[in-house]
Formats: structure tokens, sequence, C-alpha cells
């Protein structure tokens, strides 16, 4: 009888996914402790922080995402192509869709994948709460297709202003949503419309830009303290944005959104960049505790609530605090459910006992492009965090992708890339222009 390694297949290759299939192809993969797999429904991984600047064309995601069939192999563990859609638990098995091009044909049947050992990494989706004409009208910045396909919008609209010699008209954008998405969004536009006339677009300007930025609670960035939020607004007020606080949108039409008291903000381009929910077919799969955003209940080691076997990471996890509240969907949240569910597969392995999961928030930053960044840092030795602002908050918001592209690549080739990315700026355009 041959003694087959255990199998860890882990689907998602995001944030959280991604740096924990690298970790365990060192750790086991590469000496055959275990057979890693790493599912995901694109081929490429683009950090998704910062898909607002895909979808401005301020970084191109051909040129910066990371194609996983190639990480893969250099990390010792195995990619697949797939779009996870049914578990079977009994069986161990997972099941992926029906794999089609562009046109719709046929590339693949649906698959089935066994495990020993998975690990849903899934992410998460913008809740649009059915609000009627959502779906049929606005963007979502979701995945890179989704932030690619605004950038082709927005191309074609600097380009049909720039055509239109009436200094009256303008470009409207009106984006739902004053959580971090679409606070950064507005500011990196304004960003790439004051560089358009770099590239013989003169007349699109940054004047000709009219951003609605609309929040149903009472103020934009709810979930960071009053301070950042304040310093944010003043930042986009300045810069021309009209932050609605305080509204509703409850209808959206082919060119404007209806809110609550039946005022009509008109747009030539509409994002819905509000609510977050774990993707809705995790509903289906039957088996899992969910929160009301389809999120999945944990215990404290991160496995599924329902199934030791399956642990859960990043966005998709509803991962319960001492004090009631749940971790949020950040960045940094998947960065340490990804190192704590490495040790507990390591430690499963080993049959030692497993790590308890706590989250540490070391703070919020938003950027507002080259404008301003702003955030708070927790203090180590108190719970109390402090503002920063400038410079130094803008280091800070870059280190966290260089710590996600560390944990991915090592030190080395992050060095490597810092240094190509400054030679890049000097030899490629500053923003994508196709
Ligand atoms: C514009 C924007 C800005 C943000 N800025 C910040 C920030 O400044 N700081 C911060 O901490 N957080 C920020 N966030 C939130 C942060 O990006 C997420 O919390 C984080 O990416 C979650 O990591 P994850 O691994 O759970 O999911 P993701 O990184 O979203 O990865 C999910 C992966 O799963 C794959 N996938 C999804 N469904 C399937 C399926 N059915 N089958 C196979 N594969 C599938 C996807 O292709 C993707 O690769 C931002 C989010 C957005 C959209």
């Amino acid at each position: 009888m041959t003694n087959q390694p255990p199998k860890i297949v882990i689907v998602g290759g995001g944030a959280g996914g991604l740096e924990l299939a690298t970790q365990l192809g060192h750790k086991l993969g590469k000496k055959r402790q275990a057979d890693i797999l790493l599912i995901d429904k694109n081929r490429s991984h683009i950090w998704k922080p910062l898909l607002h600047e895909v979808a401005t064309g301020s970084i191109d995601a051909d040129l910066d995402g990371v194609v996983y069939s190639a990480h893969a192999a250099k990390h010792h563990y195995n990619f697949q192509l797939g779009s996870f859609c049914h578990l079977d638990s009994t069986n161990k098995t997972i099941t992926l869709s029906e794999l089609k091009d562009e046109l719709g044909h046929r590339i693949l049947p649906q698959r089935h994948v066994s495990y020993d050992y998975l690990v849903l990494a899934i992410g998460s989706v913008s809740n649009d709460f059915n609000t009627p004409g959502v779906k049929d009208h606005c963007f979502y910045l979701d995945s890179n297709q989704q932030a690619e396909r605004f950038q082709h919008a927005l191309l074609d609209n600097f380009t049909r202003l720039h055509q239109d010699d009436d200094p009256q008209q303008a470009l409207t954008i009106a984006i739902v949503g004053g959580g971090a998405t679409g606070v950064e969004l507005s500011a990196e536009l304004y960003h790439v419309s004051d560089m358009l006339k770099m590239y013989g677009l003169d007349k699109m300007t940054a004047k000709r830009l009219h951003i609605d930025l609309i929040e149903a609670g009472p103020r934009i960035l709810p979930a960071l303290p009053e301070r950042i939020a304040n310093s944010a607004k003043r930042e986009l007020v300045k810069l021309g944005v009209t932050v609605r606080e305080s509204t509703q949108v409850k209808e959206a039409t082919e060119n404007s959104f209806i809110t609550n008291n039946d005022a009509i903000i008109k747009a030539d381009i509409m994002v819905w960049a509000a609510g977050v929910k774990a993707p809705d077919f995790i509903k289906d799969i039957g088996i899992f505790e969910l929160t009301r955003n389809n999120q999945i209940k944990v215990n404290q080691y991160l496995q599924s609530s329902v199934d030791e076997t399956i642990f859960v990471i990043g966005d998709c996890c509803a991962f319960t605090q001492d004090d009631g509240s749940q971790v949020p969907p950040r960045a940094q949240s998947a960065h340490q459910m990804a190192q704590c569910v490495e040790k507990n597969l390591l430690a499963t392995l080993k049959n030692n006992p497993l790590s308890v999961f706590t989250y540490s928030d070391h703070g919020s930053l938003v950027n507002l492009s080259r404008y301003s960044t702003v955030g708070s840092l927790m203090g180590n030795l108190t719970s109390n965090s402090f503002f920063i602002e400038g410079k130094i908050a803008r280091f800070m918001y870059i280190s966290l992708y260089r710590m996600h592209q560390r944990a991915i690549h090592g030190s080395a080739k992050t060095f490597a890339l810092w240094i190509s990315e400054k030679v890049l700026r000097v030899v490629r355009p500053k923003m994508k222009l196709h």
C-alpha cells in the first residue's frame, strides 16, 4: 500500500489564500509532506486593495498581477483554474463548475476535487441589498475583470469629453458607499484626470470631473475613527467631490440614482461600492452556520463550526471575538488568519494542539491618492490608537502591500520588484491608456 501525503486544498488565491498556499508550499509541499492545491477562478492574482487603482488605470493588472501557475511552480504547490460551486463534506469532495471561454464555449466539464483538509478563502463581494436597478446599471469593484471594465468605460468617457468643446460639459461619476473603496476611488479619479494632459487629452481636466460620493450612514468611513473620516472628507471636498452623507439610494436607473427622498443624482458612470457579503452560493452548500452576510461561522481555531477538516479565512470567515464583535473584513485580518491556519494545519499533521486565533488590530489607513493619506495606528503598549497623516501614513500604507508581496515572493524578490517598479515608472506611461 502506498502512503499518500495528505491533500490540502485551498480555494481562493487572494490576500489570505495565496499567502497560505505559498507558506504551506515551502513548509510541506517542498518535502512532499503534503500535497498543496490552490484553486482560483482567475489565472492571476492582484491584491484587492489595489483594485481602485486598476479601475482608474493607475496600475496595469496585466503587468502587476501574479500568475498563479508560474508562482505555484516556484513555491512548491499546485494550481488549478476553476470556480468552486459545491461541497460534499461527507465524501470530502468539492465541485468546480464547467469552465467556459470568453465566448461561452466549454473548455472543461464540471469537475470534482477531493481533499483531506479544505481551506475556504473565497473573499467577499459588494452587497447591493437587492436595490432595484443596481445589478443592471452599476459597476462593482469586486474583481480584476470588474475593475478593468470600469477602466474601459472611464477611458471612453475621457475621450468623449476631450472632443466636446463645451466647457460646461462634465464627466459625472456617482459612487455609492463612503467606505475605504469609495473614498480612495474618488481621490484616485481626480489624480488620473489631472494626468490626462500629459497624454494629449488636455481638454479633459480634473475641473471637468464631478463626483458624488453617497453614504447612507451619518458620515463617510463609518468603520474608522471620526477624526480620520473628517480629515478624509475635508480633502475630498477640497478636490471637488460632493460628499452626500445620510443619503440612502432606493433605486438605480440607466443614468441616475434615486434616493429615499426621491432626489435624483444623475451620472455618466455609476459605481456600487457599499456593503460586504460572502458570495451567495455559500448558502446553497447548506451545511455551514452563516451570518446574515453569508460569512461562515468558525471556532477559535478557524475551523468551520460544523466540520473540523474545513478551515475558513479572510472576508468569508465570521470570527467572533471575546467582546462579541466580528473581525473586520480587511487585508490584515486575512493575513493574520492565513498565519494561524498555517500553524494549525502543521500542528494537525503532527497531532499537536492547535493555536487559538486572536486578531490584532494594527490600525487603518486610507489613501487619498497623491493628495493625502490618513489613518490610525495602534500603540504597542496601550490599546489606544494614534492619528497619522501625510508622508508617514503614506509609507505605512505602502508597507502593507510590501508585506503581502514579501509573504508571497520573499524579501529578495520584493526588493527586486520595488526597484523594477521605480524603473518602469520612468519608461512607462504613468497610467494605463488602453
Ligand atoms: C478597492 C478596495 C480597497 C481596499 N482597501 C483595503 C485597505 O486599504 N486595507 C485593508 O486592510 N483592506 C482593504 N480592502 C479589503 C481587502 O481587500 C480584503 O479584506 C481582502 O482582500 C480579503 O482577503 P481574502 O483572501 O479574504 O479575499 P480576496 O483577497 O478577495 O481573495 C478571494 C479570492 O478568491 C477567489 N474566488 C472567489 N470566489 C471563488 C470561487 N467560487 N472559486 C474559486 N475562487 C474564488 C477570487 O478570485 C480571489 O482570488 C479593500 C478592498 C477593496 C475592494
